[in-house]
Order: C-alpha cells, then sequence, then structure tokens
C-alpha cells in the first residue's frame, strides 16, 4: 500500500516547500524506494498555461502535455522521475470535474457541498497518484500558506486522509520560518508556534516540523518548538539558508529526516545511496573557471519565469566545472539606440528563450542577428527557433517583410504560421501543441553532433509552427533544417552551419535537463561558450 507525505507550509510563502518535498523524496528514492510527487495549487485557473509568468513564473511542461506549476521541475530535477497529469492539482481542476459530474447526473438527489463533493474529489487525486505511478511514498506539496482561504478544502481533504489511513500511512511535513532578530541577537520560535496552533485548528498535528532559519537551530530552540507543538525535538529539523540548493538533501539527510518518515510508516531504514549527489554537491561547490551567458527575455525581472533554462544552463556548467553568470537582457531595450556591443560585451554565448505576444519581439531578432554576424554561439528556444527563422528570411532571404502570424495577422510573408489543425482553436487554455513529440535527426549536422541519436523524444509547449512553404528558400540561403518530426513534417531544430554554434529548437529542451545529466544541447552550448575565441 502506498504511503502519504503532504508539505504544508507557515508563517510565510517563498519557504522552499518545494525543494524540502523534493529533497525529502530525493533521501527516500536513495534508501531504494519507489517515490512519487504532487503538487495541489488552490488557485481557480484550471492549469497555469493560461496565465503571465509575472504572476506565476514559468510553466513547466510534463512528458504527457501537462502545463504544471514551476515547483514540478525542481521535483522532476531532484528526484529524476517523469512525473504526469497527476501531479499537478489545481482548485479549477476539482470544481470543473465534480461540476461535469454533477451535470451528468452522478449526484441525483444529492445537494453538492465542499465536504463531502469536493473532499472526495481531491482525496480521489492523492489516491490516483498513487495507483497510477504504484509508488512505495507519494509525496504531496500543498501551496499556499496555511491560513489562506483558498486552501482549506485541501487542508480538510487532508485531514480526512489521515483519519481513514492513519498515522502509519500518512505524515506531515510543516514548514514554517524561525526568524533571527538583529538587536536582541535570537531566534524567534513565536511564528512557528502561531503557525502550528493554525494547523491544528484545522484538525492536523504536523509530525515533523522544518524550521527555515538563518542559522543552525540551538538545542534549546528546537525543545522549546518540541514542548509547545507536541512533538519530539528529533523531529524539528533545521533548514539553515544555503546559496546551493542541491546541498539541502545532504543537510537533512544529517538531520535524519529520511529515517524518521521511514520509522512512522514502520518501512524498513535500507542503505542510502547519496554518492551521485554528494559528488553534485561538491562540483558545485568547487567550479573552477566562470563565463557569461545573455539571455534575452521580457520577463527578465522576474527570473522564475526562466527557472529551467537557467538551472539548464548550470547542470551544463556543473559538467565543465564552469559558473554561469547570466547577464538578463530585457528585450524591449534592445529595440531602443542602446549599442549592442556593450550589452553583450563579456558574453561567451547569448539564448533566447521561450515567449509569447509581440512585446520586445524586435529586440530578440535583434540578439539572433548580433549573435549570428558575430558568431557568438547561440541557442534558440521555442520561440527562439522561430525568431531565428524570421531574423534569417529578413536579412539574408531578403524577405524583408517576413514575420510570424502571432505578431502580425496581414503578414504578407509568414515563415512561422498557424497549422490547419491550430486555426480552428478556439479555448485558449490545454490547446497548445503540448508535451512529447518525436523528432528525426539529420546525420552529419549540428544536432546529430550533440545528440548523437537518430530519434529523440522532447517537450513542447507551443502554437506556431515553421512554414513549410518557405523551407526551400531558406534552405538555398543556407539554413539547415536539422530535425524534422516525420509524422506531420513539421520542423523541430534548425542550425546555420557557417558559424561555430548555431542551434535553436521548437521545443523546450530545458525540461529535460537533471543537475547530474545536464541536457546535450545545453552541454554544446555551453561548450561551445567556453571554446568561444570572443574576449
Ligand atoms: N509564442 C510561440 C508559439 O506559441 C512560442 C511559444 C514558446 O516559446 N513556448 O508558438
Amino acid at each position: 500500500m502506498t504511503k502519504f507525505v503532504f508539505v504544508t507550509g507557515g508563517v510565510v510563502s517563498g519557504l522552499g516547500k518545494g525543494i524540502t518535498a523534493s529533497s525529502l523524496a530525493l533521501l527516500l528514492k536513495s534508501r531504494g524506494y519507489k517515490v512519487f510527487m504532487q503538487k495541489f495549487d488552490p488557485y481557480i485557473n484550471v492549469d497555469p498555461g493560461t496565465m503571465s509568468p509575472f504572476q506565476h513564473g514559468e510553466v513547466f511542461v510534463t512528458a504527457d502535455g501537462t502545463e504544471t506549476d514551476l515547483d514540478l521541475g525542481h521535483y522532476e530535477r531532484f528526484i529524476d522521475e517523469e512525473l504526469n497529469y497527476t501531479s499537478n492539482i489545481t482548485t479549477g481542476k476539482i470544481y470543473s470535474s465534480v461540476i461535469e459530474k454533477e451535470r451528468r447526473g452522478d449526484y441525483l438527489g444529492a445537494t453538492v457541498q465542499i465536504v463531502p463533493h469536493i473532499t472526495n474529489e481531491i482525496k480521489n487525486k492523492v489516491y490516483e497518484a498513487g495507483t497510477s505511478s504504484n509508488a512505495d511514498i507519494v509525496i504531496t506539496e500543498i501551496g499556499g500558506t496555511i491560513g489562506d482561504i483558498e486552501s482549506q478544502a485541501f487542508i480538510e481533504a487532508l485531514r480526512q486522509l489521515r483519519n481513514e489511513l492513519g498515522k502509519e500511512n500518512t505524515l506531515f511535513v510543516h514548514t514554517t520560518l524561525v526568524p533571527y532578530i538583529y538587536g536582541s541577537n535570537e531566534l524567534k520560535t513565536k511564528p512557528t508556534q502561531h503557525s502550528v496552533i493554525e494547523l491544528r485548528g484545522m484538525g492536523i498535528q504536523p509530525d515533523i516540523i522544518v524550521c527555515r532559519t538563518p542559522v543552525v537551530l540551538e538545542d534549546s530552540i528546537k525543545s522549546k518548538i518540541s514542548l509547545f507543538c507536541s512533538i519530539p525535538k528529533e523531529n524539528v529539523i533545521d533548514s539553515i539558508d544555503v546559496t546551493n540548493i542541491y546541498q539541502i538533501p545532504i543537510n537533512y539527510y544529517n538531520q535524519k529526516m529520511d529515517e524518521l518518515v521511514l520509522n512512522q510508516f514502520g518501512l524498513d531504514i535500507r542503505k542510502s545511496n547519496l554518492s551521485d549527489w554528494e559528488n553534485l554537491v561538491n562540483t558545485v561547490n568547487n567550479l573552477d573557471k566562470e563565463i557569461e551567458i545573455s539571455l534575452v527575455g521580457k520577463y527578465v525581472e522576474l527570473h522564475d519565469a526562466y527557472i529551467s533554462v537557467v538551472e539548464s544552463l548550470k547542470h551544463a556548467g556543473y559538467f565543465y566545472k564552469t559558473k554561469i553568470n547570466i547577464n538578463w537582457v530585457d528585450s524591449e531595450q534592445l529595440e531602443t539606440d542602446i549599442n549592442l556591443n556593450e550589452v553583450f560585451k563579456n558574453s561567451k554565448g547569448i539564448i533566447v528563450p521561450g515567449g509569447f505576444g509581440n512585446r520586445g519581439i524586435e529586440g530578440k531578432i535583434k540578439a539572433i542577428e548580433y549573435a549570428r554576424c558575430n558568431k557568438i554561439p547561440y541557442l534558440g528556444l521555442c520561440l527562439g527557433l522561430q525568431l531565428a527563422v524570421i531574423e534569417f528570411a529578413r536579412n539574408v532571404c531578403g524577405i524583408t517583410d517576413a514575420s510570424s502570424k502571432e505578431f502580425n495577422e496581414l503578414c504578407l510573408n509568414p515563415v512561422i504560421d498557424l497549422m490547419a489543425n491550430q486555426k480552428s482553436v478556439i479555448n485558449m487554455g490545454g490547446t497548445l501543441r503540448l508535451g512529447n513529440f518525436e523528432c528525426h535527426i539529420k546525420k552529419n549536422t549540428l544536432a546529430y553532433k550533440c545528440y548523437n541519436e537518430e530519434f529523440i523524444l522532447e517537450r513542447h509547449r507551443h502554437r506556431y509552427e515553421v512554414n513549410n512553404k518557405y523551407r526551400d528558400i531558406l534552405q538555398e540561403k543556407g539554413l539547415v533544417f536539422s530535425g524534422i518530426n516525420d509524422k506531420t513534417d513539421l520542423v523541430e531544430m534548425i542550425e546555420y552551419p557557417n558559424h561555430p554554434f548555431f542551434i535553436a529548437c521548437q521545443f523546450h529542451p530545458e525540461f529535460k535537463s537533471r543537475p547530474t545529466r545536464p541536457h546535450p544541447l545545453f552541454k554544446a552550448f555551453i561548450k561551445a561558450s567556453i571554446d568561444s575565441k570572443r574576449k
């Protein structure tokens, strides 16, 4: 039978609940248990796909094409398991499903209510994560902070689950803040006490309390939390601020957090194998080179909007023992008469990641032209491919008005366009080309050199595609279509051979990079940037 861990958050948001959940999952996996992860997001959107990145940060896409919260990116990077549609559940999903059942007549005769109908639906989603993954342990993170109106139904469902399954099958981890007060120079436990009182008021007694703190918790502080919150002192774990997030699982391991969980579940404390992870932490703490990469985007004020891209760059950097410094470039600023030589002066590579809508587009195109003409390594992701095609069409093929139908409906030379199956789409939510598609890589190309494979699977999230009508002219002028989806004949990868490293993909490789296994495209891009002759 699957065991369930629930991770809640108290006091403030942004404590790193997702990293705590992922770290615990990693520790349990490294003891040979099959783990699976899930996140509840209490907002009413069915998924984050329709939200602005400024609201929500990146939308992470799973292999099965579910648009999810960015925490799922952390989960996949830490536990290296593919998650799916059962892994991210929102209030919107729960209510849609209950209302659909009500209309179908599934509850005939009943008044449909939050308890039991909504809470039952939530409980079913927890069970479904267990049965569909066949995991020994499912870890579910509850978004938001205890006390939020929005998450109450979720908390109530979890209370019921504990009541039904008992302490031997369910475990509550509550993450809180223990702030340090300068002046009196002491740590304060009161916010933790209040947050646990709030949780208890909803019928849940935590089993483990993880305290985010700037300094290690002294014994006396742990005793105080233990006394006021009615948990053994060993179950108070400190989560000290770190500069390298990969250190966190090791910190929890040293405090035996995974053993506490396994003991409560009556599962064997199998031998732990964390050597890969320890090597990673060691590598990250001992990088001996550094390079600057320019990331040109329009959501650059919120770095979380590009979190998987940044992590992927770092992973590739780890492989070459190189620290990656990101030069965040606001694409709209490139549309002014700013000096590009100044902007990119220290950069060894330029990356244009995904994006939607036409704000900042011309600035990105200028950055791509700059990379192409100055032979600076370039990696384009999704929109970064579409814009590279537009740039090439305009500046090399002489199609000066080339554009995408996304930016200009009336464009006469739409080198990027909607395919027939997208033209009939009315609803915006969940209707992009999403999830895994196969890409056939041409031999003797840079793409093939990167992957060393003929067929690859990569995750997508876009509506527009390269317009096949323009393939001949682009090809004649030297653009290479190095990756194609055979079934649909859609362009998946392009490259420009007359350049040290110029490649772009229609998919999002950043979702598949792992800290101990950098993605081939990022790895090759970072290698080319390190080797770049550019001063
Ligand atoms: N806006 C473009 C499209 O929908 C690119 C999307 C992206 O970069 N993820 O096709």
